[in-house]
């Protein structure tokens, strides 16, 4: 096997841009933990995007694509391969709707439509990430899904061409969408937006940001939120994951540096110095748990990546 700094010779003669070898993974997880990937590429183009995975795919190497690392738990192994991370940011309006590169934060997309008074995505307000890992987890809150307001998506095939797949193709559910299983690479995704009331929208976002602070650890408490997802009935009924899990005895539990935070039992939390095996033994205890005392198989939504092996 090639090592890491002969992956990035090659990487940046084909693809014109360097990537850094044995990059630690900690500094782009906002949990703060995961060893080495052999390359890490930080792309700031479609360009750049499509050389890597052309690299990636010419050279028989895995590759996985990140953006803001707010829902991943990296390996203390770090990742055998590539990592792209997306930095393509753009916003462009036309009309009733809004364009957004795959690699532009959540927070600079609310920001945007609340300064031209547009209405549709307020729920957004401080959800850590970029569009494309929202698009990818369907990410949401209070009772809203980013997918409901998806006109279509521009997809970046694994075979390296591109395709737009519209919010029905795309098939959004809870926490969601086909590219859970596909795993291509989301480049644009466009919004259906509205003029609306603006007071009303900055009001909105300012509630929606206060509520937040009451439940969820504070701005740089290293975790990637929810850990597990709710649980949805046959009947749709959802049952809150933090309540089984308060209810099966999870707050104080803590595995190393991995606990659970006191404020919300389904936010797990590192203290300073938790390794991913920390995490996923706290996970596998929590999930046992409500298993033995409920019945219930909860699903982690936070997304583990193995070092090595086949993809998630
Ligand atoms: C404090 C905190 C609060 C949170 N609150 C919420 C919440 O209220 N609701 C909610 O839904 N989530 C929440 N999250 C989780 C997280 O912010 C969201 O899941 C977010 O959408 C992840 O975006 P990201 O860019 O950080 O994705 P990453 O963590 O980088 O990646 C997550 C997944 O998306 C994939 N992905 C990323 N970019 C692309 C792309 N361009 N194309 C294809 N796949 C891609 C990755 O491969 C990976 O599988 C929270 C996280 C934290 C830390």
């Amino acid at each position: 096997m090639d090592s890491p700094e002969a992956l990035a010779g090659s990487f940046a003669s084909k693809v014109g841009r360097p990537a850094r070898p044995s990059a630690p993974l900690s500094e782009w997880s906002w949990f703060r933990i995961g060893g080495p990937a052999d390359l890490l590429f930080r792309a700031e183009s479609f360009r750049d995007l499509e050389r890597a995975v052309a690299w990636a795919r010419e050279q028989g190497t895995r590759f996985y694509i990140i953006g803001g690392g707010s829902n991943l738990l990296f390996d203390d192994e770090g990742f055998r391969g590539l990592i792209i991370r997306n930095e393509v940011r753009s916003l462009e309006l036309k009309g009733s709707l809004l364009a957004a590169d795959s690699g532009t934060p959540l927070e600079s997309l609310v920001g945007f439509l609340v300064e031209r008074s547009l209405a549709g995505l307020e729920f957004l307000a401080g959800i850590p990430g970029t569009v494309g890992g929202a698009v990818c987890g369907n990410a949401g809150a209070f009772g809203h899904d980013i997918g409901e307001a998806v006109r279509d998506v521009d997809l970046l095939l694994k075979n390296g061409q591109t395709a737009v797949r519209t919010r029905a193709e795309m098939a959004f559910s809870y926490r969601h969408s086909l590219l859970k299983e596909d795993h291509h690479v989301v480049l644009k995704a466009r919004f259906d937006v509205e003029p609306g009331d603006p007071v009303r929208i900055r009001r909105q976002v300012e509630d929606y940001l206060e509520s937040r602070s009451g439940k969820h650890p504070c701005p740089g408490t290293p975790c990637a939120g929810s850990y597990f997802k709710n649980k949805v009935l046959s009947d749709g009924t959802k049952l809150a994951a933090g309540r089984l899990l308060e209810q099966a005895g999870a707050k104080g539990l803590r595995v190393g540096d991995a606990a659970v935070f006191e404020g919300h039992d389904n936010f797990i939390i590192n203290l300073g110095r938790a390794r991913a095996r920390d995490v996923l033994d706290l996970a596998a205890e929590l999930r046992e748990r409500v298993r033995s005392r409920f019945g219930v198989e909860l699903e982690e939504e936070v997304v583990h990546l193995p070092a090595t092996a086949s993809m998630p």
